[in-house]
Parts: C-alpha cells; structure tokens; sequence
C-alpha cells in the first residue's frame, strides 16, 4: 500500500519544534518529519528504522551494524603525533609540511568547537574562505552546516568538533589525493582520541572513505550514496555518513536525505533534541 501523501508545509507545523528549530528546517529546504522514537543508546545504536512516508527521505537500505575490525584504526604516519596535547597538535598542523598542500595555503585548518563535544563532524578539507579565516565550514556551506545543527538544537561552539580529514586547502578545490590522506590522517585521528566524541557524522564522500577504511570492504569505489543509511561501528564509536553541506548547496533535492541521516544519528545517540540541553 503506497504510504499517505503529506504536504510538507503541513508537516512543518504539526511537529512540537521551538520557533527556530522549524526556522532552521526551513532553511534547510527540508520536509519536516520526526523518527517515531528516539530512545536508542548509543550501545544500542541500530541500523534505520524510521517509518516511509511520502514526507520521509527513504534511507538507503539499511543493514546490520557494520563492526570494525581490528585494523580499523588509522596507520600512524608520525607516531609522535599520537602523544600531542591539544595546542601540539594545532602547532603541528600549522607548521605542518608533510604534503604538498602545504604549499598554497594561506592557513591549515585544524579544528574548532567544543573539545569534549558528545558530537563530531568531520568534512573533506578546506575550501577558499576555510583557507582564509583558518576554520573549518565557513562562508555557505558552514551556513548550511550550522543551519543542519540548529535543527537538531546544536551549536558548533558548544555542542560540536568540527575537523576536516585534510588540513590544508588542495589548489581549485580539487578532490585530495591518496598520498595526501594518508599523510594528514593521523591528525584527525588524534582529535577523535582527544575529543573521544560519542558518535562521528562524516559528511561527504571523502570523509566517509578515510573513516570507514577497514571497515567496509572496498569503500573507495562505493559512492556516498551506497554508504549512508546505516550505522557503522569504528573503534567502538558509531559512525553516521551523510551528505557534505557544499554538495548540498549544488543540489539541494539530497537535503532531505541529509535530514534522514541527522535523524538516524540522534537515534543512534540517544538524543533528544527537543530537550537538548537535557543530553549535551
Ligand atoms: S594537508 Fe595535512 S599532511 Fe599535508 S601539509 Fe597540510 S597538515 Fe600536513
């Protein structure tokens, strides 16, 4: 039986949402529809179950759990890095020449946001206004980004990490090659161990490639849309892939997608986010 027809303007208001949760929706160009419990922990955190609706971006089709092997974690390129402390680490990459993209760039991005957040984002590398102000998801993209966080009630200042796979801006936004991956990965994942985030939202393919390497067989020929829909374990912590903001400033239809993947995360967590302030 096909499932009920919902307007989506009628959606928008039937949800209990505060005034800028269902502005920020909005933003996103959204169909508004909620995951009929948000109970799971993260413990617990299981492959989608959310309801089809005509409103409802249908998640790829879910499977079990993907467990990470043992060889799940990233080789360590410089295993000093694995001992730095937070201002280290950032001197590291400042000064960092280990690839050629340290080159061009004006500044290396490392991160930002709260170093003890339950949530971390992670991204591909910087783009032009990145590289400029030496921060990562600015200028539109970061406005999409932000947008997606204050629907699910989060800011990036208190309720996120926000990091990139690469550090420093490869020339025209090319896609960053392998070698180069490799050579700034041990980075990233010295801010996981720091932060020790409660779950990781990869978005875009790159970031979903590097953090599921190990985990998923062949994860560098299967495109983004192959490996969202489901939650991964890496190292223990769950992992929700979805779409990168500047993507979804190209095409925007994949938004609601993006908002079935943000559901599918706070259900992994456990996580409320019409009472935030409760969980974070
Ligand atoms: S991209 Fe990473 S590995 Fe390459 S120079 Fe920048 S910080 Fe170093």
């Amino acid at each position: 039986m096909n499932p009920p027809t919902v307007d989506p303007t009628t959606a928008l208001h039937s949800l209990q949402l505060d005034e800028r949760q269902r502005a920020m929706l909005a933003a996103m160009g959204t169909p508004v529809w909620w995951p009929e419990a948000i109970t799971e922990t993260a413990a617990e955190a299981k492959p989608a179950t959310l309801a089809p609706a005509t409103v409802r971006p249908a998640p790829a089709p879910a499977a079990a759990p993907v467990p990470a092997p043992a060889t799940a974690t990233a080789p360590t390129a410089n295993p000093a890095i694995g001992d730095l402390d937070w201002d280290a680490l950032t001197e590291a990459i400042q000064s960092c020449q280990a690839c050629g993209l340290c080159q061009g760039r004006q500044n290396a991005v490392p991160g930002m946001g709260n170093r003890s957040a339950r949530w971390m984002i992670v991204g591909e590398a910087p783009g032009e206004q990145e590289d400029k102000q030496g921060l990562p998801f600015v200028g539109p993209a970061g406005q999409l980004l932000d947008a997606m966080l204050a629907a699910m009630g989060l800011t990036r200042e208190a309720d996120v990490y926000i990091a990139n796979v690469i550090k420093c801006r490869p020339p025209h936004n090319r896609n960053p090659e392998p070698a180069e991956v490799a050579q700034c990965r041990p980075y990233l994942q010295r801010q996981i161990d720091l932060v020790q985030p409660d779950l990781i939202l990869a978005l875009g393919r790159f970031a979903a490639q590097t953090l599921l390497a190990g985990v998923v067989p062949d994860v560098d020929k299967l495109p983004l849309g192959k490996l969202r829909g489901q939650v991964y374990r890496v190292d223990g912590r769950p992992v929700v892939v979805s779409y990168h903001p500047a993507y979804l400033l190209r095409s925007p239809a994949d938004k609601g997608k993006t908002w079935a993947d943000l559901c599918l995360a706070m259900d992994a967590l456990g996580y409320n986010p019409l009472t935030p302030s409760a969980e974070t």
